[in-house]
């Protein structure tokens, strides 16, 4: 399914300075002097094209600095007339739209605790109607394709054609090396369902500790997503939130200047012959894939009826665990992640329950629509 977003292309509304496109800035405006002279240092590098700093902070416990408010709208004003950087600041109420929009910030952010939530959305799209200014939308804290999707169309049905979205990561109950799980696969889903909305990357935000920014930068753009969205404070260790996870201006510079730029596309013929000739072969894989897996399918509805004729539960966890067992030591010997072929094999176990299921119900729903028309 493609999304119906009416949008226009980044270049149209974010003059990039340098690639690739980075907006930077602190986690918080804390103090006019942190703010401005950050500014003027990331201005200074040359490498950043927006300056972005929280206003009002969603911190997670009461009692912690809920962002300095509206008054760090004037100091932004100020790192903007001084370095010429436009400046992007998180929005979370229809108040917050107005008090930036009126301070002329021009970028808005929906941070990723109000994209959960459909009625703060609705409530910033309102007060977005009538108004021409880019919009980034992070995806939610949890992994649903479908808010991001949602809190996306909202905006655009305001009108905002100037969007963008940010991914940032995800929740996770799972202890990982990062503070938010990356489940690239949701981003990629995002841009396969709308290939011209820019994707933004917030390295920042997944890792939560500055020494891991370079390594998902670089695999955001490997994915060929737009830009990144990265933190920083003139001194780190003293910020006054998301201190682990924020570099320095020189910081900034030494990961932006690490980073490898690739092209989506291949110029030279004699590349892009080799790259057809190997996609072709991968193609041929993937069809033999779809083809083995509509046969074993195809076993698998023989298995649910003799299962259905003879009584048999449909999951016997001792098989599963077997095949599950069996499958991940046979990949691991073929030099595939134990992960991966965990996961594959899930998803062909889930499909398979799904069809015995359905076998196992047909007369039942069958007998149940039968008696509904009878009634
Ligand atoms: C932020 O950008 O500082 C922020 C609060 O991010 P998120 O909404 O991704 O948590
Ligand atoms: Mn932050």
């Amino acid at each position: 399914m493609k999304l119906d977003l009416n949008i226009q292309p980044l270049s149209s509304w974010m003059k990039v300075t340098s690639e690739p496109l980075v907006i930077a800035g602190p986690c918080s405006a804390e103090t006019e002097e942190q703010l401005v002279a950050t500014a003027h240092l990331l201005a200074k590098t040359g490498k950043v094209s927006a300056l972005r700093a929280g206003i009002w902070k969603p911190r997670t416990r009461p009692g912690e600095f809920e962002g300095i408010g509206s008054i760090g709208l004037e100091w932004l004003k100020r790192a903007k007339d001084e370095t010429g950087l436009p400046t992007a600041v998180e929005v979370a109420t229809a108040k917050h739209v107005e008090e930036a929009l009126n301070a002329g910030v021009d970028i808005l952010w929906v941070g990723a605790r109000s994209t959960a939530n459909p009625f703060t959305v609705q409530e910033i799209a309102d007060a977005l109607k009538g108004v021409d200014v880019p919009v980034m939308v992070k995806n939610p804290v949890n992994p649903d394709l479908s808010l991001w999707i949602g809190a996306l169309e909202r905006i655009n049905n305001a009108g905002i054609t100037k969007l963008a979205a940010i991914h940032r990561g995800f929740s996770s109950h799972e202890k990982s090396a990062f503070r938010n799980e990356p489940m690239w696969d949701l981003a990629i889903s995002l841009k396969t369902h709308a290939p011209h909305l820019p994707l933004i990357n917030d390295p920042s935000h997944i890792t939560g500790n500055r020494d891991l920014i370079g390594y998902i930068s670089q695999k955001a753009l490997d994915l060929d997503m737009q830009g990144l969205m990265i933190e920083s404070h003139i001194d780190p260790s003293v910020a006054w939130t998301d201190a682990k996870q924020q570099v320095t201006p020189n910081a900034l510079v030494d990961i932006i200047n690490h980073l490898a730029l690739r092209k989506p596309e291949v110029k030279g013929t004699e590349l892009k012959d080799k790259l057809a000739e190997l996609r072709n072969q991968i193609d041929k894989i993937d069809d033999l894939v779809i083809q083995k897996m509509a046969e074993r399918m195809k076993i698998v509805e023989q298995i649910g009826n003799y299962k259905k004729d003879n009584n048999i539960t449909i999951l016997q966890v001792n098989r599963w665990d077997e095949i599950l067992q069996k499958g991940v030591n046979y990949g691991k010997a073929l030099k595939l992640s134990p992960e991966f072929t965990e996961k594959l094999l899930e998803l062909i176990h889930s499909e398979s329950i799904r069809k015995q299921t359905e076998i196992m119900n047909k007369d039942q729903a069958g007998q149940a629509a039968e008696k509904l028309t009878h009634a």
